[in-house]
């Protein structure tokens, strides 16, 4: 067994009764489960977390991950064995639920910013209940099945990417002429920039995920990573190298660029778009952002109903009833047969 130095446990506790101490967001405060006493936390005055590191793909990478994968510790409350599985950097003692957080990492993957929860468990839990119940054709037995299905808050790491880039484009699309459609292209150039595109950094970082926090994202409200912050939520850190995150997200970026190529050539009925960029100027950020997630199963289906933890906007999957879309799809088209009726009668002179 290997204690290190490097988890924060002592600061988690009260300093008025030992007790265990958790992040409240009501507060912004860590606060003591026994006599709730709320602890303010101060972030490294000196700790600029909204700063970008410099990235060029042809420097040396000096990134090694050292991550083993199972970290055991032993708790400073009780003695009990704690184990820290795969990337997870957030735990509560199995014995006398006391909060332990790694605090300090392999230095090329720190994590320099992080957002805290904003948002309560008790209203992401209203919030995902809402949700489900506003649902349009849900099953109606989704709304209780729900109710007992509880939030889990989460610290998820993400990357921002900043990026110049230059770019030579073709596009090929159809235009009609009389009655006859042909295939035309059109060559150009543009420049374009990206700055704090939002990315996931992990493959636990759903599009759900992502598209639940992505609007909300506003880099002036990052802090310094705290231990604090994170006392009472599960986080994972952050594993992938710049190289490795580019990579995995080279997708999401190709669609945005093909966009706005789309835009720029100032085209319709676009058959294809080829292009080359030239990248320059890549900054990143390695932080953390908080979601409230709620798993639920629907017919042995999982699903989760997502609550952004910076402003409680909420995002799921639902199944759908198909009685209730079979009336409604019998409504829509009784009345378009209803429209087409009058529109007919008024077309008669
Ligand atoms: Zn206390
Ligand atoms: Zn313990």
């Amino acid at each position: 067994m290997t204690k290190l130095a490097t988890l924060a446990q002592r600061d988690l506790l009260c300093s008025n009764c030992a007790g265990q101490c958790v992040y409240a967001p009501s507060t912004g405060t860590l606060t003591c489960n026994s006599c709730a006493t709320e602890h303010q936390i101060i972030p490294d005055p000196n700790a600029d977390p909204a700063a970008e590191q410099h990235y060029h793909p042809d420097m040396p990478h000096t990134e090694q991950p050292r991550f083993a994968t199972d970290r055991h510790f032993q708790c400073d409350s009780c003695g009990g064995d704690v184990v820290f599985q795969g990337h997870s950097i957030s735990e509560n003692c199995p014995y006398c639920n006391g909060s332990l957080v790694e605090q300090a990492f392999d230095e090329s993957f720190a994590i320099l910013g992080m957002i805290p929860f904003a948002i309560t468990d008790r209203a992401a839990q209203e919030k995902a209940q809402d949700w489900v119940k506003r649902r349009w054709a849900a099953p109606s037995n989704l709304g209780a099945l729900i109710s007992n299905c509880r939030v889990a808050g989460i610290y998820v790491p993400f990357w921002t990417f900043d990026s110049k880039e230059a770019i030579d484009y073709t596009v090929r699309y159809k235009k009609k002429v009389g009655k006859r459609s042909y295939t035309r292209s059109l060559s150009g150039s543009m420049k374009t920039y990206f700055d704090d595109l939002l990315m996931p950094a992990s493959p636990h970082v759903t599009p759900l995920i992502r598209d639940g926090i992505l609007h909300d994202f506003d880099p002036d409200k990052l802090r310094p990573f705290e231990p604090a912050y994170l006392a009472g939520f599960a986080a994972e850190r952050h594993h992938q190298t710049v190289k490795q995150g580019l990579a995995c997200n080279a997708d999401d970026k190709a669609l945005l660029l093909r966009n706005r190529i789309i835009r720029h050539s100032g085209k319709s009925n676009i058959v294809d778009v080829s292009y080359l960029t030239d990248t320059t100027g890549i900054k990143y950020r390695r932080i953390l952002l908080p979601a409230w997630i709620l798993h639920y199963e629907y017919e042995g289906q999982p699903m989760k109903v997502i609550t952004c933890g910076l402003n409680g906007r909420t995002f799921g999957e639902r199944p759908f009833s198909m009685l209730k879309l079979f009336t409604y799809a019998a409504v829509l088209s009784s009345l378009a047969a209803g429209f087409g009726f009058v529109w007919g009668a008024l077309n008669i002179y």
